[in-house]
């Protein structure tokens, strides 16, 4: 526990030496928690000392730890693969859907939320890297997908996500984060209050947060090594 503490710690140090060296504010870009596979008990170490956001990628998962977690106030968001017919639980378990990447889990949803009388936060998930292998709108069909979204009211877009490629060489990450940075920058020119980055994990959020990122989504380097590999999650055709 004490070493998931002082963990914890350590990356929010690192988030804030990476804002002094660009000039950015700390307080401007959030550590949300990537808690797949980590159990409850691990998760609050964090949240009481000052987390505030975790993501899930299993909506089973997603479940549990909110009702797991419920005492302690928190947001939770999907960072994974959602499928059509796990709908329900997020309209009613997450407060923003970081995964959005096709028109008909759009539709759908719209029809779920307005059957709830509620809203969805949704960030644009953007397949900044092109690999086959992970989900994500191709970059240059962003601006449509955010333009057919906007007819859903039920749907409040507040900016994109990405996973970088994974790659020792820094630059080629770089480049996937540059362009969601990009791809941001023409969602606020065309009227967007698309305000959220969602890109860096935790080998590289140094370069993420020099690009522009708003959120970092870490698991890592705070909970240490997972049981399985990162494709069990990204690709449900593995
Ligand atoms: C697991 C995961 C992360 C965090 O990755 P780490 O390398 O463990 O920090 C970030 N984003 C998504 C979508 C993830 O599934």
């Amino acid at each position: 526990m004490n070493e998931i503490l002082q963990n914890y710690r350590k990356v929010s140090e690192r988030i804030r030496r990476a804002c002094e060296n660009c000039g950015r504010r700390a307080q401007d870009v959030t550590l949300l928690l990537a808690t797949k596979t980590v159990p409850p008990e691990k998760i609050r170490v964090a949240l009481n000392d000052g987390a505030s956001v975790i993501g899930e990628n299993k909506v089973q998962e997603l479940v549990s730890k909110y009702e797991a977690l419920r005492d302690i106030p928190h947001q939770t968001h999907c960072i994974g693969h959602l499928q059509t017919n796990k709908i329900k639980e997020i309209v009613k378990y997450a407060d923003c859907l970081q995964s959005l990447d096709r028109p008909e889990l759009a539709v759908r949803l719209q029809k779920r939320l307005e059957s709830e009388d509620k809203t969805l936060d949704v960030l644009l998930q953007v397949n900044t890297s092109r690999e086959s292998s992970k989900f994500g709108i191709a970059p240059e069909h962003v601006i449509v997908f955010a333009k057919q979204v906007r007819q859903f009211d039920r749907l409040h877009i507040k900016g994109l996500m990405t996973i970088g490629l994974f790659a020792a060489d820094i630059d080629k990450v770089r480049y996937c984060y540059r362009l969601l940075k990009i791809l941001q920058e023409q969602l606020l020119d065309n009227g967007f209050a698309a305000h959220t980055l969602s890109m860096g994990m935790s080998n590289d959020l140094e370069a993420a947060i020099e690009e522009g990122a708003t959120m970092v989504r870490v698991g890592t380097a705070v909970f240490g090594n997972r049981k399985y590999p990162d494709k069990y999650y990204w690709n449900e055709h593995q």
